[in-house]
């Protein structure tokens, strides 16, 4: 299992208190954006502390309903050492996703847990509709891995997709959110005007009144 480059310091408060912000436009690079001011090493913070936070951020982003997550946290209240290693594979698979996709400081081709995931997809879990919607869900005794099947789909259909080219990372360095930029003539900076976008106007508009 991969270490991670550096010790998150920062503690963010739970998903449950502070939904995650889906701002990426791709349901693989928001999974990138689990952790806060990528790249800033005294700001950044592991938000995908312990399983729950999984099973949260995928209720949030819409991949699983209420009744998988309340499945899959009750397998993981049975099975902790289960939920652990799924949660150390969520966070093994991020760092080799980030570095697929080059945002890492060590970009790289390799994707075994990205194919290992591929490959037992149909044994982990299977679409379900459920008051009209498509979610991911599992059978009565639910693998731990389900969260990530369907952000493994979502990171080999980006990967091989021309707007690949279009994954762009925000403008701030020291927050280093990624997201897909699908304005017409690629100009888009930010992660987030709210956030990153008006900080930087904020620090024009300061440094202009110095001058
Ligand atoms: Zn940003």
């Amino acid at each position: 299992m991969r270490c991670q480059r550096w010790a998150p310091a920062m503690l963010y408060p739970s998903y449950a208190e502070r939904p995650p912000k889906l701002i990426a436009g791709s349901l693989v690079l928001d999974f990138l954006n689990t952790v806060e001011w990528r790249g800033d090493r005294t700001e950044a913070g592991e938000r995908l502390l312990n399983y729950g936070e999984l099973v949260l951020w995928s209720l949030a982003a819409g991949t699983i309903d209420a009744a998988t997550a309340k499945a899959l946290s009750a397998q993981a209240r049975r099975d902790a050492e289960g939920a652990a290693q799924a949660l150390g594979l969520a966070l093994a698979l991020r760092a080799e996703l980030d570095a697929a996709f080059g945002f890492a400081a060590k970009p790289s081709r390799r994707l075994p847990l990205l194919d290992d995931l591929l490959r037992d997809a149909p044994a982990i879990g299977h679409l379900a509709h459920r008051q009209g919607r498509t979610i991911w869900t599992t059978g009565r005794s639910p693998d731990l891995r389900l969260p990530l099947v369907p952000i493994a789909i979502s990171a080999a259909s980006l990967l091989v997709a021309k707007e690949r080219a279009q994954a762009k990372s925000c403008g701030d360095t020291r927050c280093g959110w990624v997201f897909l930029d699908e304005t017409p003539r690629q100009t888009r900076v930010w992660c987030s005007m709210e956030g990153c976008g008006n900080r930087a106007k904020a620090r024009a508009h300061y440094a202009r009144r110095r001058t």
